[in-house]
């Protein structure tokens, strides 16, 4: 299991891969996530910004993307960092309403949202999801 600090830094690292040309606002992602043989990885990503805005992805999402992807669907836990690109974080960077929708698809009922200034329950910060 990783710890708090070891998907912070995933996280913090993940900024330097962000694709940010038009916000110059990176953001680096990490979600520790297990499959369904109770095998726990970690995943990264970064925000990736597109000129047709519409196609930008965040950076939670591109990690959540490819942690389903690859059969990983129970989130466990979720660490974000952002800030001004190439420099370093300034305050907590929260994710995003869109993100933590999509994220709630798969979060465990214990999952964390991990950030700067320290760490959110994920019912905390979103505690009524869109369902069908
Ligand atoms: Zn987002």
């Amino acid at each position: 299991m990783a710890t708090t600090g070891e998907l912070f830094s995933a996280a913090v690292i993940m900024r330097e891969y962000s694709y940010c040309v038009y916000s110059r606002f990176s953001v680096g992602a990490a979600i520790e996530a297990v499959n369904d043989d109770g095998d726990r990885r970690v995943f990264t990503g970064c925000n990736v910004e597109n000129s047709s805005f519409g196609g930008t992805i965040c950076a939670e999402r591109t990690a959540a993307v490819k942690a389903v992807s690859a059969g990983y669907t129970t989130f466990l836990a979720a660490a974000v960092s952002g800030g001004i690109a190439g420099e370093e974080e300034k305050s907590d960077t929260f994710p995003c309403g869109i993100c933590l929708q999509f994220m709630a698809e798969f979060a465990a009922p214990d999952m964390r949202i991990i950030l700067k200034s320290g760490t959110y329950r994920f019912d905390e910060l979103f505690p009524n999801k869109f369902s069908l």
